[in-house]
């Protein structure tokens, strides 16, 4: 999606917003009994807002509300065609407000407008749309069984879902899971995380405008040791799909052993290997993928190809061609339709990435490009474009994530060598390679420990692939119709013919 509108268009918009701030409960707005949190604009430091925030009890009238509209069969009966044809509706209203819901991200989160606009709304849009589309097209099974009985493999909804999402990609995170979940006829309680919960709220707004029944759809901003906690806790959850940081994702594994044995499905961390071997077919486009791999989103991406490795021969030429693009990739205001790059999410994230830039200099890195925080004149939370060229696999700048604009460059000499690098992690979600041999591309995708792998390219992905990782990057597909799986039981009935 594109738009004409330059940055004081939008800056006139923007001082117009008024964003719905409270929690959507049973159809209802309601104010949340916890203390209001803060929204505030990263690229300012300026509170756009205050949020309601949900307490204990807040989450269980939310989980109640989301059980008694699944037991009312209201959703989770409603004659498919009707059901689709509202979810439908649900995709529509948000190409219909992707202005809005674009600028609502961007001042939340930080990013730039032309990746709200360009991407994540018309992305959430699609993906509402083609979850819509599976509603009618899903079949059952008989099983081959001896002629004396018919067994039939029928899939069923599981019932309340809660979906507890972060702040990167807040409306596509939250998306990748309730639009699956209720393409399945469950209903959902659906958790923003507290740096960034504007445009959950609207889109709960815009459920219940699309005719989604209310408590089908149940928006609870609050923190996450509160209102996170009490979703993984809750005795009536049957199911709790997970997106954010593998410390928090392991906590959901102990909630739920402390609860109800809920099932729990998790996308977590990453720190993707990107290999360029000396045979990459266009080291211009794959300096460019590697730029993006690491800046595009302010590096706060999951995926984001933040270990680079880049073959001895063709090293040098390739990191001055990486340097190139870091430079054109400077921070600006996210409101600026040309800014390549925004604000990181909040002063928590800035410190803890500059920290990070701080631990590789003292631990021997050699700092090329970068590691300053930039603009801070405007009161928001810039860091510039980073890349430092690493020695050891030790050092913690290549072993943990940042989440943010640093990239981490080695060299390696062997396929071998670039493999035990690229596997030598925690973290198994991401990878990318660039090669023109062909028997290299496949052997060398097959041994990479990773649930994505790109080959000379790196972030292409769409709706219909499965997307999740392996390791303690977690377990479990977003995306594509392996997704329903989540969101869905089987029931095996025999009857006997005899
Ligand atoms: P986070 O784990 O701090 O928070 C994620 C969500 O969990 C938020 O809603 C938060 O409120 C909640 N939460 C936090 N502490 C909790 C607790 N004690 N109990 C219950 N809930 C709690 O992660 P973040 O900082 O918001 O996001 C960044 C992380 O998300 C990174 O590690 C990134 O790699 C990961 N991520 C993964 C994917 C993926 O698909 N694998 C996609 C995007 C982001």
């Amino acid at each position: 999606m594109t738009s004409t509108l330059t940055l004081q268009d939008w800056q006139a918009r923007a001082s117009k917003l008024k964003p719905s701030t409270q929690a959507i409960i049973d159809g209802r707005t309601h104010a949340g009994c916890g203390a209001p949190l803060d929204a505030v604009n990263p690229a300012t430091g300026r509170t756009l807002a205050q949020v309601a925030s949900c307490d204990e009890h807040d989450i269980d009238q939310a989980v109640r509300a989301a059980r008694r509209a699944f037991e009312s069969g209201v959703w989770s009966g409603m004659p498919r065609a009707e059901r689709k044809k509202r979810l439908l509706k649900l995709a529509e209203l948000i190409t219909l407000h992707a202005e809005e819901l674009a600028l609502i991200e961007t001042l939340d989160m930080g990013k730039p407008i032309s990746d709200t606009l360009g991407y994540d709304i018309p992305e959430a849009a699609r993906t509402y749309a083609w979850y819509a589309e599976t509603i009618d097209k899903q079949y059952d099974e008989i099983a081959p069984t001896d002629a004396h009985a018919l067994a039939t493999i029928t899939r069923e909804p599981l019932g309340v879902i809660a979906a507890v999402v972060p702040w990167n990609y807040p409306l596509l995170m939250a998306t990748w899971k309730v639009a699956p979940a209720l393409a399945m006829g469950n209903s959902v309680v659906l958790k923003p995380a507290e740096q960034s919960c504007l445009s959950a709220i609207r889109l709960g707004e815009l459920a219940l405008e699309a005719g989604i029944p209310p408590g089908v759809l149940n928006i609870v901003p609050g923190t996450g040791p509160v209102a996170g906690q009490a979703l993984g806790l809750h005795p009536d959850v049957d199911c709790l799909a997970f997106t954010g940081s593998t410390a928090t994702g392991k906590r959901f594994m102990q909630y739920s052993g402390q609860s109800n044995l809920k099932q729990i499905w998790l996308e977590c961390g990453g720190k993707s290997p990107h290999i360029i071997f000396d045979d990459c077919p266009d080291l211009d486009r794959a300096a460019l993928a590697a730029a993006i791999g690491i800046f595009n989103n302010q590096g706060e991406v999951c995926i984001a190809g933040s270990r680079l490795y880049v073959q001895s021969g063709i090293y040098d030429e390739f990191m001055r061609k990486l340097e190139r693009h870091a430079a054109a990739m400077q921070p600006g205001d996210p409101l600026d339709p040309n800014a390549k790059m925004g604000a990181i999410v909040d002063e928590r994230q800035l410190a803890r990435v500059l920290q990070y830039v701080d631990s590789g200099k003292r631990e021997g890195a050699t700092l090329r490009v970068g590691g300053g925080q930039v603009r801070s004149e405007t009161g928001g939370y810039y860091v510039e474009p980073t890349i430092f060229e690493c020695g050891t696999q030790s050092l913690t700048i290549v072993r943990e994530e940042i989440f943010g604009p640093v990239l981490a460059a080695s060299r390696f000499d062997t396929e071998e060598e670039a493999l035990a690098q690229a596997n030598a992690s925690i973290y198994g979600l991401g990878s990318g390679l660039w090669t023109a041999d062909l028997s290299r591309a496949h052997r060398v995708s097959r041994r990479l420990r990773a649930g994505l792998v790109w080959v000379n390219c790196y972030f292409d992905g769409d709706v219909t692939v499965p997307f999740g990782g392996v390791k303690q990057s977690g377990f479990g597909r977003d995306k594509s119709l392996h997704a329903l799986d989540k969101y869905s039981s089987l029931k095996t009935t025999w009857i006997s013919l005899g």
